[in-house]
């Protein structure tokens, strides 16, 4: 899916019209159009990639120094004290536009990010095996 044009290629081309509040030369942030509350704010890499797993490391280091910023920012503008940072990748995760980004989501009393959570319980063997398969994958991706 990476490399098409999005909606969010479309809007850091100006074409389509944003709130913008940010821009860099690898960064770029807008307000969403459908806030789940007061200053709900994406931040999106100018490379195109669907997933923050595809990411290159020059757009990832941007986006992690524009994104504790922008988060001072939009906490600033609007006076929340708690926010959630959201990035969902693929359809079954959410994700709607196929463009990463990251949503900052202020939170107050009743308006915000709400998360269902059912966490179940991490086996001693099993979380050994898993860390150590996670470990060889990134042995593997920094050859
Ligand atoms: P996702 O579910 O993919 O993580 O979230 C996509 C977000 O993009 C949604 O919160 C949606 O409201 C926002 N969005 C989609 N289209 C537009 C648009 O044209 N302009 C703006 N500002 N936000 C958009």
């Amino acid at each position: 899916m990476s490399g098409e044009a999005t909606i969010f290629d479309r809007i850091i081309r100006g074409e389509i019209p944003s709130h913008k509040v940010y821009e860099d030369d690898h960064v770029f942030a807008f307000l969403d159009i459908s806030p789940l509350s007061k200053g709900h704010t994406l931040v999106v890499p100018k490379e195109s990639k669907a997933y923050l797993h595809e990411l290159s490391d020059e757009s990832a280091a941007a986006i992690g120094r524009a994104l504790p910023r922008l988060c001072r920012a939009v906490l600033k503008a609007t006076g929340a004290t708690a926010y959630n940072v959201l990035q969902n990748n693929g359809s079954a995760a959410h994700q709607a536009v196929l463009h990463v980004h990251f949503h900052i989501i202020p939170k107050f009393s009743r308006e915000g990010l709400g998360i269902g959570w059912h966490p179940s319980s991490l086996e001693g063997e099993a979380g050994k095996e898993l860390a150590g398969a996670i470990q060889d994958a990134l042995d593997e991706a920094s050859k």
